[in-house]
């Protein structure tokens, strides 16, 4: 019973219930029907748990959704969760070419999609978690808070219990700010700013057809976009970077490990070369203002230097920030650079890994003092632009392992990935002709060689490069 002078009589009513077995009866909430958190409701429906997972878009993976039109960088093999494999072979389902690079689209028809089918209504969509806390208990209070149920708000204002969250709502709906030092730039959002990856030459062509478009950020979603503007013969192209070069942009050339990365920062830096696209070095957004039909972005830079530019369009692809605001009521163990776990940080810290390098983490390393909440996949990582689904799909594996008390398979963390890559280069190279290639991810997948993590290697060679 809690030590408060205050609710003594709604507490006890509060234990009995628990003790009771009310809590444990309740299913496992998921948070979001991406890659992750179906691989999730794939682990917990093998080991027989009860569990819902809410998804807020109207449709299963909403945030890939908006990506769909993005080939990502790691063939089917890494993209596929074993147990969600199984699940789906025993339904009659054939997995995709295992070595063919799929878009997002293709990420949702041929995987996620028929996933999503087998586990009926306990997919919710169209079911926004708004807050998360413990029923009956704020941050504050302590006797007896792992014995009661997690309490989960939706946006509509209905109110779940469960036993456990596995919360992978992902960060996708949380981009970082054009602002160069994190806060938004002065008018930032008064003016239309698009964040990473549109469709340039599908759905969204004709925003920037005919166009002057900015594109601020160093990473490989920003020359996946550059790219693709540079195609539209009559777009007016600027690139701005905080950086004083490119070179980390260009990568290797012909000496890139990658030749798909390579190919793409050479052809990113003919572009710059010759003119099509014009580079600015050392910007640092700083302020936007607009007449109404076009906007001026402002640099200055930490002496005080300034430059601006006046555009129609605006694209910042400068990462992603994961929003932690649902989870406020509960007892969170955040590092304090990248908002991952502070145990989860060392693994991921992009200052000394690629997605590579990253070495296979679990329950130990996502727990927070709140027993019972997990933030699981791309989530988890905070501002750490070094994750891949498959080391999400090791991270639930494990999660779902220790909620349903198997603590020895959930220590046993490994990754599976071959010496040779996770990214296929020679496919990638062969696809990216098509369609682009990109990881949506500032210095991610693209920005580094791709090191490729056997079990128990503390570090590789690898995908991100
Ligand atoms: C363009 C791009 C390319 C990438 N390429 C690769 C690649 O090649 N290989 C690789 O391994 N990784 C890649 N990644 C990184 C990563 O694997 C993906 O971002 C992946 O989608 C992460 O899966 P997730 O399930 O953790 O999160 P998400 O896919 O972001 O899914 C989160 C889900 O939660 C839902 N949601 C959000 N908030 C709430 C809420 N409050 N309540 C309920 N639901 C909510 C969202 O609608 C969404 O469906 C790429 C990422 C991007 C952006």
């Amino acid at each position: 019973m809690s030590a408060s002078c205050c609710g003594t009589t709604a507490s006890l009513e509060l234990e009995q219930n628990v003790t009771s077995g009310a809590a444990g009866v309740l299913p496992i909430v998921v948070i979001g029907a991406g890659p992750v958190g179906l691989a999730a409701a794939a682990h917990l429906a093998e080991r027989g748990q009860d569990f819902l997972v809410l998804e807020a878009g109207q449709r299963v993976a909403a945030s890939v959704a908006q990506w769909g039109h993005v080939r990502v960088f790691s063939p089917w093999k890494y993209n596929i969760d074993a147990a969600a494999r199984r699940l789906l072979e025993a339904d009659g389902w054939t997995a995709p070419d295992a070595d063919w690079l799929p878009t997002g689209g293709e990420l949702i028809e041929d995987y996620l999609a028929p996933l999503a089918e087998l586990f009926g209504d306990k997919v919710r969509l169209g079911a926004k978690v708004s807050a998360i806390s413990r029923l009956g208990y704020d941050r504050v209070r302590t006797n007896g808070r792992e014995d009661v149920p997690f309490l989960i708000r939706l946006e509509s204002g209905e109110e779940l219990q469960a036993r456990a969250v596995v919360d992978a709502s992902g960060n996708y709906t949380g981009p970082n700010v054009l602002g160069a030092s994190g806060l938004p730039a002065h008018g930032e959002n008064t003016v239309d700013v698009d964040h990473a990856l549109p469709d340039v030459l599908g759905a969204d062509r004709e925003r920037y057809e005919g166009k002057h478009t900015l594109v601020v950020g160093a990473g490989h979603s920003a020359a996946t976009t550059l790219l693709a503007l540079a195609q539209l013969e009559n777009a007016q192209i600027t690139w701005a970077i905080r950086a004083g070069s490119a070179g980390r942009t260009y990568g290797g050339g012909d000496a890139d490990a990658l030749p798909a990365r390579g190919a793409l920062g050479t052809r990113l830096r003919a572009h710059v070369d010759s003119g099509r696209i014009t580079l600015l070095t050392g910007f640092f957004a700083h302020s936007v203002t607009t007449d109404g039909e076009q906007a001026t972005v402002i640099s200055r830079d930490p002496s005080g230097a300034g430059q601006s530019v006046t555009v129609d369009r605006i694209v910042a692809a400068t990462g992603y920030r994961p929003d932690h605001s649902i989870a406020s009521e509960l007892r969170l163990d955040l590092d304090p650079i990248l908002g991952s776990t502070r145990r989860l940080a060392p693994l991921i810290d992009p200052n000394q890994h690629s997605c590579g390098t990253v070495p296979a983490h679990g329950v130990d390393e996502l727990s927070h003092p709140e027993p019972g909440y997990y933030a699981v996949g791309v989530k988890s990582y905070g501002r750490a632009p070094t994750f891949l689904m498959a080391t999400g799909y090791e991270q639930v594996r494990s999660v779902v392992a220790a909620i349903a008390g198997d603590w020895e398979e959930a220590r046993d963390v490994q990754l599976d990935l071959p010496e040779t890559g996770v990214c296929s280069s020679n496919l990638a190279e062969a696809q990216e002709q098509r369609v682009g290639l990109a990881t949506g991810i500032s210095g991610g997948l693209l920005a580094t060689p791709l090191p490729l993590v056997t079990v128990g290697a503390s570090d590789g060679g690898g995908c991100c490069g």
